[in-house]
């Protein structure tokens, strides 16, 4: 039993400090956000994640678990201290690493004996160094530490599900202390571990989220020919992807990837990359290709109803994947912005994200499900591949529908089953 404190209890905090204390840890999670802090001493779950609010229950009953705003307590009882904090992105694309700051800097005025400072917030290759730096800047007490670098890979909507079984478990370290006490805190876990040095560590990640991004960019301009040629992607990303160098996974055409990572990341790794002398054009290109296929999908839409104009478009799916409640940097967001410029009206329906939706989106109509979403409207589009969107009755759907039409920004459905229904289908890449 080790004794840890989480700082920040977002999607990566919260859950990380959950499991951690299910693996027989003893852990404090710590928030600036009073409301979250006590909404989850109430066990009512800030986030909508698959298994957290049984495991958080679970382990604030052991009295494994507890929750407190009050950092320097926190920091002073625990021997390991994860920074979890956010690092979102800049107007100029970098990562804004004030959070990590100013919490390196709050870690090291309480720091009353050997304490472990793990970055696992997703930040730019040399963190590590300024965490350090920060920390001799302002520790109060001649007590030794170490910094490591820690990674997180966990998906949002399956986040307890990938903490018990990642890939891998990456750590980065300068010491052998480091390196075993991490290697003990994660020993439950059956899991290769790579040790390297902080930096590596902090480029992995920023390398494997852009190198999956790029994945995802590089089927979306393969759908692109295909739709050109009368070429099927789905057959093409299954022949590719039954070469093992290559794989099937991230090979799914569509509207391209959003979420709280993927965009900011690979923008983060792009802006350290030309900081340090390297221009990444590659990255650019990514993106260019990710925002393209927005733009796209507002065309089909606009080409099956002529004018958008004072028509309603439905929208299924607004969080910006399935499983997850989370709108941050949602396709959605610019899709139905685009058609509202346009004139559409919007009426839309996500099974877990509409709480959140509605903060985000305005003149928006919301509907009670699906069926509402598709009722009256002159098209009905596809935005996020949730499955009880797959299992709908299409039948009722056309019938609900003003005119059956269906775009499908996330290709769930089958054009000939489309066909078979009478309902004029559009999807990405077929
Ligand atoms: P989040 O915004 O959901 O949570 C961050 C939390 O930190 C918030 O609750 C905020 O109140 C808290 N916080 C901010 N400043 C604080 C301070 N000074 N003291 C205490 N708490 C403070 O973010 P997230 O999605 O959990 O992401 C955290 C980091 O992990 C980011 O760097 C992100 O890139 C990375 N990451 C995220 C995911 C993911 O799927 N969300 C996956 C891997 C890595």
């Amino acid at each position: 039993m080790r004794k840890i404190c989480v700082v920040g209890t977002g999607y990566v905090g919260l859950v990380t400090g959950a499991c951690l204390s299910d693996l027989g840890h003893k852990v404090i999670c710590v928030d600036v956000d009073k409301s979250k802090i006590a909404m989850l001493r109430k066990n009512v779950m800030p986030i909508y994640e698959p298994g957290l609010a049984e495991i958080v229950k679970k382990n604030i009953k052991s009295g494994r678990l507890s929750f407190s705003t009050n950092l320097g307590e926190s920091v002073k009882s625990s021997e390991t201290i994860f920074i979890a904090v956010g690092t979102p992105p800049r107007d100029d694309g970098s990562a804004d690493l004030s959070f990590v700051e100013t919490v390196a800097s709050q870690i090291a005025a309480n720091m009353n004996s050997y304490k472990l400072i793990v970055d696992k917030s997703t930040v730019p290759v040399e963190t590590g160094e300024w965490v350090e730096m920060t920390i001799k800047r302002n520790i109060k007490k001649n007590v030794e530490f170490d910094v490591a670098s820690n990674p997180e890979f966990l998906r949002e909507g399956s986040a307890v599900y990938d903490t018990f079984n990642p890939d891998r478990i990456v750590i980065g370290v300068k010491s052998k202390r480091a390196e075993n006490l991490l290697k003990e805190i994660y020993a439950p876990i059956k899991a290769p571990v790579l040790v390297t040095d902080i930096k590596s560590a902090e480029i992995i990640k920023h390398a494997s989220n852009s190198y999956l991004a790029m994945k995802i960019s590089y089927i979306n301009a393969v759908a692109n020919l295909c739709e050109k040629t009368g070429a099927d992607v789905a057959k093409v990303a299954e022949g590719m992807g039954m070469d093992k160098r290559i794989g099937r996974s991230f090979l799914n055409a569509g509207i391209g990837f959003g979420g709280f990572c993927f965009p900011k990341d690979l923008e983060a790794f792009y802006w350290i990359s030309k900081k340090m002398g390297f221009d990444f054009k590659l990255l650019k290109e990514v993106k260019e290709i990710n925002e393209y296929q927005r733009k796209l999908l507002v065309k089909k839409i606009e080409e099956a109803v002529w004018n958008l104009k004072g028509k309603t478009i439905g929208v299924l799916g607004l969080a910006f994947k399935p499983d997850t409640d989370d709108m941050r940097f949602a396709p959605s967001v610019d899709i139905i912005a685009m058609l509202q410029e346009h004139g559409a009206r919007i009426q839309a329906y996500d099974p877990a994200a509409m709480k959140k939706a509605k903060m985000i989106l305005k003149g928006v109509t919301f509907k009670k499900n699906a069926y509402d979403a598709a009722k009256g409207a002159d098209c009905l589009v596809i935005v996020t591949e949730w499955n009880e969107f797959k299992e709908l009755d299409l039948s009722k759907v056309r019938r609900l529908l003003k005119h059956p039409i269906i775009i499908d920004g996330r290709n769930i459905f089958e054009p000939q089953v489309m066909k078979k229904l009478d309902i004029t289908y559009k999807s990405m890449g077929r």
